[in-house]
């Protein structure tokens, strides 16, 4: 159990960061240049580790450009601080009178999945009782989306992992396709050492990752194909379990429906035929079909877990990706069952429970549909309002983005808790769109490149200066808790929602008391897909850990999801035939080289945080351009070099680092960066039609030596 505060000056809570949320002990120290001591602590999850980030992150609090004021644009182009009074006042009076004029759905909001589970919710309600708009999303619509819809549709339900994480450590295989958790979240790490020992660890990603290298030494196999191809791997691997008789036919005759189409949509993909597409070896699709397939109970292994990441999710076919990882998990028996599953792997520190609570442009509190009269009708009850003044659904973050200051779209905008500039695809188009709008009211903690766009920044506390809950990848609901004050007049984004409210006429109904808020979402998410109605402070804070759903106070939560059933009509999960289609932008003449983007260790998603910490920018100061040296060979580059990348988008410079861990058809470059190193400059805003979700992970290029221009 989590122990709820620690003697003296220490308080328990978690990172800031990514959806592992480790735990971390912080201890004031009066007087020290940081106001607090960082130190992981026991958990679940990472076991008393942190990363490199964890261990800095008292740093950010008081990074020498933190925003302590409100800061109203002046007419010079410049900033001048301000009083919350005046902002707020000129905030709200420019969205009365741009309202007045347009309609009320002249105004949008655009959230984030690191705001606390309370924040999410009071922007959601928000967004749609007081500004009365449908136009709300946030940036989880980049990182979760299709593989929460191809969870909801295939499952009936989308809780992240869907089992502790410590169960992984048990499994004889664990299956990793497009997840480099060795760098995004190291203490993931240590809960593959069973799989590792047993020789089952199976990574698919372009790159020999960090995560890849963990199959050296037959510790498992490491496959690398053709970025965009991930679908294509699975077609071939589930063809082989199908045509072997390795499947688990008990398991799909009982639990699942779907399985003829899928048979069907398989049959194609024989190996030899997935090679010439994917570029696996043929042999090494059947080993590691055959890998798989004797680690799963049915053939009387201890089990295997198929894990996805962004690098197979983030694709106009994500959702179809997706869906075809759960296929081969179902048709291996896998999901539902004690030491085996599927899960995507979180990445934004409240990824999960940014989801659920009524930030999606079609969703309500409960990750209840907001087309469903019924969740309508409870929501606008709790909320204390007529079903009919919650507008209905919106549009999707990129679809959103791009409609700013366009005829009939939004020209007032409200973010919180992102950096589109740095973290959406086509970065340039969003920066013309930002430009476009009326008003954009930023609120954040440091002058972000989104922030310093906005006519209005209203400074926010974050972290340790704040209490909340947050919920991780494994579904589990985590305390958040206060260690030292804010700087300035920074507040609570709960306290600025309650104070715009009240000045746009709504009285009363956001509290900036986080208690009280979750209090309110809890009843709000009853009856729900993610129900939160049995958890509240009093229970986390006695150190019980509860996973979601829990509908009631005497109910222990639910750590491992259907296990009895899915959470679909008819208790079965419903295999979808897919099939795969290249990328919207795929290599061809002029742009013959694949681009693929993740992250460093050192930096986390826009970099706004990371690269304020000395530590480690220092570690990781610049973008980079990852090849191979066949490939910086053929284009003339060496170490060091600066390369101009050019893609259908947009243009960027990053200095060349040659490494022979990456395929010598592919270039890598993180994109933690704003500026001529951006890689979201070069990304494609195409998106999948069922999640929305852009195709960050792979477009074609072209590049060549800078100075040659
Ligand atoms: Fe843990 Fe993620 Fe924080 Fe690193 S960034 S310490 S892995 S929660």
């Amino acid at each position: 159990p989590e122990a709820p505060e620690l003697s003296g000056d220490a308080v328990a809570t978690h990172c800031p960061y990514c959806a592992l949320q480790c735990a971390q002990t912080l201890t004031r120290t009066p007087g020290a240049r940081l106001p607090l001591e960082v130190a992981g602590r026991d958990f679940p999850t990472n076991r008393g580790g942190l990363c490199q980030k964890g261990w800095t992150s008292a740093e950010v609090l008081r990074a020498s450009d933190r925003l302590t004021t409100p800061l109203i644009r002046t007419a010079d182009g410049g900033f001048r601080e301000a009083q919350w009074d005046e902002a707020l006042t000129l905030v709200s009076s420019r969205v009365e009178s741009l309202q007045a004029e347009n309609g009320r759905d002249t105004v949008a909001v655009f959230g984030g999945g690191g705001l606390t589970n309370e924040k999410a919710y009071a922007l959601g309600k928000f967004a749609r009782i007081v500004l009365r708009t449908p136009f709300i999303d946030y940036n989880g619509r980049f990182c979760m989306s299709s593989a929460a819809a191809a969870s909801n549709r295939a499952f009936g339900m989308d809780r992240g992992l869907g089992f502790p994480l410590e169960d992984l450590g048990g499994a004889d295989a664990v299956l990793i396709l497009g997840s480099n958790m060795g760098v995004t979240m190291p203490p993931f790490v240590q809960h593959l050492a069973g799989a590792r020992e047993r020789g089952g660890l199976v990574v698919v990603d372009p790159r020999e990752t960090v995560t890849a290298r963990l199959t050296h030494g037959d510790r498992g196999i490491h496959l690398a194909p053709v970025p965009g191809t991930d679908m294509v791997v699975l077609l071939a691997l589930t063809h082989v379990v199908l045509a072997e008789g390795l499947a688990d036919q008990a398991y799909l005759r009982e639990r699942t429906t779907g399985l003829d189409a899928v048979r069907r949509s398989v049959a194609q993909w024989w190996p030899e035929r997935a090679e010439a597409v994917c570029g696996i070896p043929a042999d090494e699709l059947r080993r590691t079909a055959r890998l798989l397939a004797a680690a799963s109970p049915s053939r009387g292994g201890r089990g295997a877990y198929v894990l996805t990441g962004r690098g197979m999710e983030q694709m106009s076919q994500g959702t179809a990706c997706v869906s075809a990882a759960i296929n081969l998990a179902l048709t291996l028996g896998l999901v539902g069952r004690h030491g085996s599953g599927f899960g995507p792997v979180t990445g934004q520190g409240n990824g999960q429970g940014g989801r659920e609570h009524g930030q999606k442009s079609d969703q309500l509190p409960g990750y209840r549909m907001i087309t469903d009269p019924a969740a309508r009708e409870h929501v606008a009850q709790v909320w204390g309002v007529n079903p009919d003044v919650i507008p209905g659904p919106g549009v999707p973050a990129v679809k959103l983005l791009d409609s700013l200051g366009r005829e009939g779209g939004p020209r007032a905008l409200f973010v919180h808790g992102s950096n589109v500039v740095v973290s959406a695809p086509n970065a340039d188009a969003v920066v013309e769109s930002l430009k476009r709008l009326d008003l954009l009211v930023v609120s954040d903690l440091v002058p972000s490149e989104t922030a310093m766009l906005a006519d209005v920044i209203l400074p926010v506390t974050q972290w340790a200066e704040e209490e909340g809950t947050m919920t991780n990848l494994e579904g589990r609901i985590i305390r958040r808790r206060k260690a030292v004050d804010a700087p300035g007049q920074a507040r609570s984004e709960l306290w600025i929602l309650g104070e715009l409210a009240r000045r746009l006429g709504v009285l009363g109904g956001f509290p900036d008391d986080p208690r009280a808020v979750f209090d309110e979402m809890a009843r709000a998410s009853a009856g729900g897909v993610a129900d939160y109605a049995g958890i509240d402070y009093d229970r986390l804070d006695a150190g019980e850990q509860i996973h979601w759903p829990c509908p009631d106070a005497r109910h222990p939560g639910t750590p491992r999801v259907f296990l009895d059933s899915f959470a679909t009509p008819d208790g079965r999960a419903r295999m979808v035939a897919v099939d795969h289609h290249a990328p919207a932008d795929d290599v061809r003449a002029d742009a013959p080289i694949h681009l693929v983007t993740g992250r460093v260790l050192q930096h986390y998603q826009s970099g706004a945080q990371t690269r304020r910490v000395d530590e480690l920018n220092d570690a990781q100061p610049a973008p980079f351009v990852e090849m191979h040296p066949l490939l910086a060979d053929r284009l003339g580059l060496s170490e060091g070099q600066d390369a101009i990348l050019t893609t259908a988008r947009g243009v960027a410079v990053a200095a060349v680092r040659v490494t022979e861990s990456i395929r010598p058809d592919t270039v890598f470059m993180p994109f933690h960066w704003a500026g001529a190193g951006s890689a979201n400059r070069l990304t494609n805003d195409v998106t999948d039609p069922i999640s929305g979700m852009p195709e960050f992970k792979v477009t074609a290029v072209a590049i060549a030596p800078a100075l040659s221009l």
